[in-house]
């Protein structure tokens, strides 16, 4: 078997209703009056594709060769096995006339790719993912407000980094009067964000970030606390920066104080370690908000961060990113893959179309790189010198299903470490093989790759047989060839994928299933009401000859099979869901899975109605026990809507 029978069996399959649906909602071309402009997945495969191979120009002047680029990418998108994030399927080639893609492949001459590539404009900006940087002035704040703007106009999630801000009622030289502080400031960006959302293609997502010691910590942790998700700051996430969470924990057991303390401003202010963890834990008991985010664990396994340290991530976190860096995602849908791959045994029979198919992805992100059109001069720059990509998975969920391995499981996990431990190796042997036919990324030589550097923590060589010898290849990697070639400096990141996931029929991101079965409302033509029941398809054919119509009414009735009678015992372990699953099972999966991403990945810890808050600061405190780079808790029923979970439901 070969990568081309993958894709071309999975582009005999077509997209379901609900794709369909979301395809005529948000993806297909409109012109000004809102008639269509394209009509099928096909009709955007073969949009991006041949607008993305454009970017080969820069490296290849043999037409033949770019030909066949194009049609490895078109097979791909086609065949929904890897989608990219959602700005480019909206924006690549969207201000070309329509005839330039209904040419025939053969027919594209080097001319024709040129125009392609020349025409791009400030509407082609494709990626999801930015950090803008703060500075702590009027006109500092509102230039990255602008930025922001523009990001935002074409579908980016950006971050930021508020610490940089001074506190409220501190000096202001210029004027004599008083700091309105870092909070005031999250309002405009969340009143622009909410302005630009009107005419643009999706939310707008915001990050803010703060540093644990800044004085107005407090005021920034309650900064969402009376959120029911539509009102107070909804276009943002919240999360608290622990630089050294080793040393947070000790001070929490020591019953230390802190100081909280501003570069340019004369307030101090002390508060106990403890106080101050109570009160992130009570707050994101009630509404999810603040996570806790450990930038200098990023920026340990961040290549350049001795150069540009990485200041904030992108809005649900997956991404660290410096300031004026950005990254585009990609995805790979593992369930369908697994059909023909065993996935995370270093043995495995058709390892090499895992391999093949991973380059191939890599290589499309790279392009992107090339074409994208960025909102800032200055992202231009950071883009180009460190070339970002974050290739991830989706489709984990329901991998492990067809595999019957249970999420919340030793084994369960053992495939996501081991499977996630082939990802990461097979994606940087990439980023070299790219390295080795179109140079390093240009800040190489200052990077740790030079020195031999491994950019994720890996898990213990005796964790399984399979983990070793993924370890040894890895490491064999990086102190051998990838101490020469390296493209990008960041690889691997697992993106929600809360919409492309729905396109590609699949579980979203790493994520376990929210509900196996439910339904949805449609409005037809005639403007009624039409329900369209959907029940997860590997579950429908596991049970194949035992479904009828009540159960299946039940199954959509209660979301979960867990208290269903007469279902064996061996299809409810395996069909587990977010909420039968422990908040400490999120957070292990979280814990292996992370291990080999570059990276990180976007994970909420999903919590039951009843946890308490001490639930959460147990949890918290595993999280900095172990080597997570942040986390992200949801306790059910705590908010109607939220920035993540509304982006996800589209
Ligand atoms: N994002 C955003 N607005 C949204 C959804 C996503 O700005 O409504 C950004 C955000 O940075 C997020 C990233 O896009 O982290 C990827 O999100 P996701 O994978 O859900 O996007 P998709 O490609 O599926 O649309």
């Amino acid at each position: 078997s070969n990568l081309e029978s993958l894709l071309d069996f999975f582009s005999d399959i077509k997209p379901s209703e609900n794709a369909e649906r979301i395809l005529r909602d948000r993806y297909l071309l409109k012109d000004g009056e809102g008639k269509y402009l394209e009509h099928s997945w096909d009709d955007i495969a073969r949009r991006v594709s041949r607008y993305i191979a454009s970017a080969e120009i820069l490296y290849n002047d043999d037409i033949e060769k770019i030909r066949d680029v194009e049609e490895k990418f078109y097979k791909l998108l086609k065949s929904r096995v890897f989608l990219p994030n959602s700005p480019t399927l909206f924006n690549s080639g969207k201000t070309l006339s329509r005839d330039v893609f209904q040419k025939n492949r053969e027919d594209m001459s080097l001319e024709d790719y040129k125009k392609i590539f020349n025409s791009r404009n400030r509407h082609n900006m494709l990626s999801a993912c930015f950090v803008v940087p703060l500075e702590d002035s009027m006109e500092g704040i509102f230039d990255a407000v602008k930025d922001a703007a523009l990001i935002q106009k074409y579908g980016g999630g950006v971050g930021y980094d508020f610490s940089v801000l001074r506190p409220k009622e501190s000096s202001i030289a210029g004027t004599g009067g008083k700091s309105s502080g870092p909070i005031s400031f999250m309002h405009v960006f969340n009143t622009t964000a909410s302005t630009i959302e009107q005419g643009g293609a999706r939310r707008g997502a915001q990050m803010a970030v703060m540093r644990y010691d800044h004085p107005d910590v407090i005021d920034f942790i309650n900064s969402k606390k009376n959120n029911d998700g539509k009102s107070v700051l909804n276009y943002f996430n919240i999360s608290v920066n622990f630089d050294n969470p080793e040393e947070f924990l000790k001070k929490l057991e020591n019953d230390e104080e802190i100081e909280l303390t501003h570069p340019n401003s004369n307030i101090k202010r002390t508060i106990k370690a403890k106080e101050l963890f109570d009160l992130i834990a009570n707050n994101a008991w009630k509404s999810g908000d603040p996570g806790m985010l450990f930038l200098g664990r990023h920026n340990k396994y961040y290549a350049l961060s001795d150069v540009t340290p990485v200041s904030a991530t992108n809005p649900c976190g997956e991404e660290p990113l410096p300031p004026y860096g950005s990254c585009n995602l990609g995805s790979i849908d593992i369930a369908k893959v697994i059909d023909f791959v065993e996935l995370g045994n270093p043995e495995g029979e058709n390892n090499d179309l895992f391999k093949e198919l991973i380059y191939w992805t890599a290589r499309f992100l790279d392009d992107v790189i090339d074409i994208n059109v960025y909102p800032l001069e200055k992202i231009d720059r950071v883009s180009k010198e460190q070339r970002f990509i974050g290739l991830g998975i989706m489709g984990l969920a329901d991998a492990m299903y067809k595999k019957d391995l249970p999420y919340n499981s030793e084994e369960g996990r053992m495939f996501m470490a081991e499977t996630l431990a082939q990802f990461a190796y097979y994606s940087h042997l990439a980023s070299s093989e790219l390295a080795k036919e179109r140079g390093n990324f240009p800040l190489f030589e200052k990077s740790k790759y030079k020195n031999g550097f491994i950019p994720f923590s890996m898990l213990n060589d005796d964790y399984s047989e399979n983990i070793r010898q993924w370890n040894n290849l890895i490491k064999e990697h990086f102190f051998g060839e990838g101490k020469k070639y390296k493209r990008n400096v960041q690889v691997n990141t697992v993106a929600p994928t809360g919409s492309i996931s729905n396109l590609a029929d699949t579980s979203s991101g790493i994520e376990p299933n929210f509900m196996l079965a439910y339904i949805r409302y449609m409005t037809d033509k005639e403007g009624n009401r039409v329900p369209l029941p959907y029940m997860n398809k590997i579950l429908r054919d596991k049970l194949d000859g035992d479904l009828n119509s009540e159960l299946e009414a039940e199954i959509i009735e209660k979301g979960s099979l867990q208290n269903i009678e007469g279902i064996p015992e061996e299809i409810k372990k395996v069909f587990v869901t977010s909420m039968d699953i422990s908040g400490m099972d999120h957070l292990l999966a979280q814990n292996v899975i992370q291990s080999y991403l570059d990276a990180s990945c976007s994970k909420t810890i999903n919590l039951p109605k009843e946890a308490t808050v001490d639930d959460i600061k147990e949890i918290y405190k595993k999280a900095m026990e172990l080597n997570l780079k942040g986390i992200t808790i949801y306790r059910d029923g705590s908010l109607e809507t939220q920035v993540l979970t509304k982006a996800k439901k589209e």
